[in-house]
């Protein structure tokens, strides 16, 4: 398609995509390419991202960051898991809690299990026997791989940080690595007349900056993949409604909760995400059923404490880029698609694609298969973390509202149907190669919003009651003992 190699590489736009991919490629890379990226501080960042999932301390390992130094640098917490409020009934609750529940066995896993528990009439929750619920609502956190003198997995947890401060971070490790900062605007994307490529941008002041291969991270804007390259979008807002978020920041308040909040109210949900020096606090809602003025008003009213900023309102469309690289530009972060931030799947899908273009560079020109399949497997990414997604605005059983109800009714692809209907009647779950969200994770929604399997595996009958009930007692029992060693999570934040 194009066989000249690759040695300049421009990255448009310096915010949490930007610096993440200029970050990797300049660890990996740095020494074969040149690398630069342009940013304008007249045009800013969106200044929201600040809840992660467990990848992240990979990717942070991959580029030597210590973590006591990032958490330090970033006013970063931990998080244990996502604590999903009034989702399938008002003033009901469950979590979607990082790392394992109870005790999987060969061919049968625990909930199956629970399940017959639930038959034989016990009252007990799913989380009981999940270490990370246990550890997030007594406020605890240590770093453990297994549950003492056991086979049980440890603590899993990511993180909570200042998207600002986080992309000034990343910015700072990537100059240190070489990469050349250009601040500015662009005015004009130029296209080659014979190839339709990008040959350099024009800049508002005047001047051209010149590149092999284009990474769009311009944000919602899409300077590159949209505006000039039209490849078209995947719009999913007929199953994901939420086109609007508002957001503010307000005062710590307390203790630090090792745990995002989503509390759900009438037309969307609320998050509250608790940072060492501040809580970050918005309201996602669907603009079809609510105003700006409403949303602000119920985000302030729900506010844990005093506000410290003025609230202010985002727009956005969910879905995706059809094509995710296109020609010599690849898109990254909002300019390749959106996802609410519900599972706080964004960071993390700038890091997949950031990763995917590492893996399939293309150091000796650009050839059309290698596009094919790179713009595959973002799609099926895309998918995955979609329905994944689309499952907690479909199981909710509440029908208080016109939102809320639409939600219910709504057809969803046949993919998520297939994989509820299974779960309902079977109790089986099965994820596929690649996908971000585990069995558990799919488990923890559907039961937390009330679709408890009709059946169990066969398995389980082999046990007696007595056994039965011996097994969950000891699990609990051995999860309580391991939580009630750990220290607060404030003393671990202290102790960075
Ligand atoms: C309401 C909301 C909440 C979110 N919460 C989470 C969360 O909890 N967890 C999570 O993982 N993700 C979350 N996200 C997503 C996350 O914020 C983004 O994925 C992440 O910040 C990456 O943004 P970006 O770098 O793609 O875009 P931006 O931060 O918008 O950066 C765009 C960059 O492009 C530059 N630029 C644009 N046009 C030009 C131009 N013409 N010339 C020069 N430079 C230009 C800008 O100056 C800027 O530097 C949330 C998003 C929203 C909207």
């Amino acid at each position: 398609m194009q066989d000249t190699k690759i040695q300049n590489v421009v990255i448009v736009g310096g915010g949490t995509a930007g610096w993440i991919t200029a970050s990797l490629l300049a660890k990996v890379l740095g020494k074969s390419l040149n690398i630069s990226l342009v940013e304008s501080d007249q045009i800013g960042t969106i200044g929201v991202g600040e809840a992660t999932i467990p990848p992240i301390i990979n990717f942070n390992n991959a580029l030597g960051i210590s973590e006591a130094e990032f958490l330090k640098a970033t006013n970063g917490t931990i998080k244990l898991g996502i604590e999903f409020e009034n989702w399938g009934q008002q003033n009901e609750s469950y979590m979607h809690a990082f790392g394992e529940i109870g005790k999987n066995f060969p061919f049968c896993d625990f909930h199956h299990f629970f399940t017959k528990s639930k038959q034989l009439g016990s009252r007990a929750s799913f989380w009981d026997y999940s270490l990370n619920y246990q550890a997030a609502k007594n406020n605890k956190f240590a770093k453990i791989t297994k549950i003492e003198g056991t086979n049980l997995p440890g603590v899993s947890y990511a993180y909570h940080f200042d998207a600002g401060l986080y992309a000034q971070f990343l910015r700072k490790f990537s100059e240190n690595l070489g990469v050349k900062r250009i601040e500015g605007m662009v005015k004009k994307v130029e296209l080659n007349k014979n190839t339709g490529f990008v040959d350099n941008l024009l800049m508002a002041d005047g001047s051209t900056i010149v590149g092999d291969l284009f990474i769009d991270c311009t944000g919602l804007a899409a300077l590159l993949i949209d505006k000039t390259l039209n490849v078209g979008f995947d719009d999913w807002s007929h199953w994901l409604p939420c086109d609007r978020a508002v957001a503010v920041p307000s005062e710590s308040s307390g203790s630090i909760a090792p745990y995002t909040r989503a509390r759900a109210h009438q037309s969307g949900w609320q998050w509250q995400i608790p940072l060492q020096n501040r809580t970050g606090n918005g309201l996602v809602y669907s603009s079809k059923h609510m105003t700006d003025e409403q949303a602000q008003t119920v985000l302030l009213d729900h506010l844990p404490s005093r506000p410290l900023a003025e609230p202010k309102v985002i727009r956005f469309k969910t879905g995706r880029r059809r094509k995710q690289w296109h020609r010599n530009v690849v898109s990254i972060g909002l300019s390749s698609g959106f996802f609410e931030p519900l599972e706080s799947t964004s960071l993390h899908l700038i890091q997949t694609a950031a990763i995917r273009l590492l893996k399939f560079f293309p150091h000796n020109g650009i050839q059309l298969e290698e596009i094919a399949e790179f713009n595959q497997q973002s799609k099926a990414e895309y998918i995955s973390i979609r329905d994944f997604i689309i499952l907690h605005y479909k199981l909710t059983e509440r029908d208080d509202s016109a939102f809320w109800r639409q939600c219910r009714q709504m057809d969803i692809p046949e993919s998520l149907q297939q994989k509820l209907t299974l779960f309902s009647k079977t109790g089986k779950v099965f994820s596929q190669q690649g996908d971000l969200f585990t069995d558990v994770a799919w488990k923890q929604v559907m039961i937390g919003q009330g679709n408890m399997p009709q059946d169990h595996h066969p398995l389980v009958d082999s046990l007696s009651t007595e056994q039965i009930e011996e097994l969950m007692a000891n699990l609990k029992t051995l999860i309580n003992r391991s939580v009630d060693k750990m220290p607060s999570h404030s003393d671990f934040i202290n102790s960075l």
